[in-house]
């Protein structure tokens, strides 16, 4: 191979056979991708060890993607069924997955789901490294972080979330200016805890050079992790958040330089009317990188309905400049999602997504919704289930309520809209009574 990651092939324009597979799924042209990704405006996370991936582009000009994570918790590690979620998280159409394991056999996990899985597989060292160690957080040395992020890329994982941007500087700024609700990232509040325990700088800020090169080796993109992302809307756009993306705009720099490819990581909860400069900002300081979304959920108040939250905040952001949402589950803030909470946070996610596709103007990105709405003009129940996002809830609403006449639903029955301006505009009498 001459070239050693997708960003350094498309800068020695080289098109390589994912930059192929991912033009003619975004049925872009593949010199237009492959500029793109030479200026980081597109990434390609495709570990070299990854063999079964099939590959997806992240990028604004691209079609929105979502991510579900999943993984084994203290609490719950039962294998078998957390490979049961990701089977059906890739049917439903997730693109990537991260494996946010911190219990149990966690690399026999890893590597199962980078043998088996064609999805884009992302992971956080940082929790990796407090079960494979197992001993005093602050016993772990600066070598032994980064050797856990060599074992995740030579396992094949396509991005890895490390916490990079949270030094001293960030460190101090989250101190003065006080927070309602901390640090909420797990992989932050551990590298934190770290750091003040050790009186250490981050060993990924302080050795970030050592973290690239194991990232150019294999071709793992970088996900920058935003240790201070706003976990409540009172904190959003503070001081530690900006801070932190300013670092965080240096390091996108210098990962540039050595053809590592990067996405941000970003908030968090956000109030609506923040989401817009939020984008903007990003945009502006980390120069076009693919920004990955947690959220942001609009309101803190709905435990049990943060996949709506989420939904609603991650269209706004994929509108303005996201281009990767992180799915959120029903269960979020209370519990390790089941299989329903998995399915409905995809859900959510996708809605969100293809809704923001459509706000951006990307062609075809309407085609669906004109297909729906012809099938529901024509009352072709059929139809419409096939086209549904969950068509098995769709034909499960509709048999629960039967109506009485086949043509219409029990919402209006002979007051039906459709079925009457059909008939009214064939030339056909239209009577509600008598019929
Ligand atoms: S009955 Fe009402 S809700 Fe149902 S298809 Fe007709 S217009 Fe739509």
């Amino acid at each position: 191979m001459d070239y050693t990651t997708q960003m350094d092939a498309a800068r020695k324009n080289i098109i390589t056979p994912e930059m192929e597979k991912v033009a003619a799924k975004e049925k872009m042209d593949v010199e237009v991708l492959r500029d793109l990704i030479a200026k980081g405006q597109v990434i390609i996370p495709a570990n070299k060890n990854h063999k079964v991936l099939d590959p997806n582009g992240i990028g604004s000009a691209l079609r929105t993607k979502i991510n579900v994570n999943l993984g084994t918790s203290r609490d719950w590690t039962d294998l078998d069924m957390e490979m049961e979620k990701v089977k059906s998280a890739v049917d439903m159409g997730a693109e990537a997955i991260m494996d946010l394991s911190s219990s149990g056999d966690t690399q026999k996990f890893r590597r199962k789901l980078t043998a088996e899985c064609p999805a884009t597989i992302g992971t956080v060292p940082i929790y990796d490294a407090v079960v494979y160690y197992h001993k005093a957080l602050k016993e772990i040395t600066a070598k032994e972080w980064l050797d856990i992020v060599r074992m995740h890329a030579e396992d094949g994982v396509d991005f890895m979330t490390i916490h990079c941007g949270v030094n001293k500087e960030t460190a101090r700024h989250f101190r003065q200016d006080k927070r309602l609700m901390n640090i909420v990232s797990r992989g932050g509040s551990i590298i934190y805890a770290w750091m003040e325990m050790t009186g250490n700088e981050n060993p990924f800020y302080e050795y970030y050079d050592e973290v690239l090169d194991i990232c150019r080796e294999y071709d793992v993109t970088m996900s920058l992790g935003d240790a201070c992302r706003p976990g409540c809307l009172k904190d959003a756009s503070d001081v530690s958040q900006i801070q932190e993306l300013i670092t965080l705009g240096e390091l996108t720099r210098r990962a540039w330089e050595k053809d590592v490819q990067v996405m941000i990581e970003g908030p968090g909860h956000m109030p609506l009317d923040q989401i817009k400069a939020n984008m903007e900002i990003q945009k502006t300081i980390c120069k076009g990188a693919p920004f990955y979304v947690l959220g942001p959920l609009v309101t803190d108040i709905a435990p049990g309905y943060d996949h709506i939250t989420s939904a609603i905040g991650g269209a706004i952001a994929a509108t303005y400049g996201a281009s990767f949402l992180c799915y959120v589950t029903p269960a979020e803030h209370l519990r390790l999602p089941d299989l329903n909470d998995v399915k409905e946070g995809i859900i959510a996610s996708k809605i969100a997504a293809h809704a923001a596709d459509i706000a951006k103007g990307l062609p075809g990105a309407r085609d669906w919704d004109d297909e729906m709405a012809a099938a529901r003009r024509a009352l072709d129940w059929e139809k419409t289930f096939e086209l549904s996002i969950d068509p098995e809830k769709a034909r499960r609403y509709r048999a629960e309520a039967a109506p009485e006449k086949e043509d219409t639903c029990s919402m209006c029955g002979n007051f039906c809209a459709v079925k009457n301006m059909n008939k009214i505009l064939d030339g056909e009498i239209v009577s509600i009574f008598d019929e």
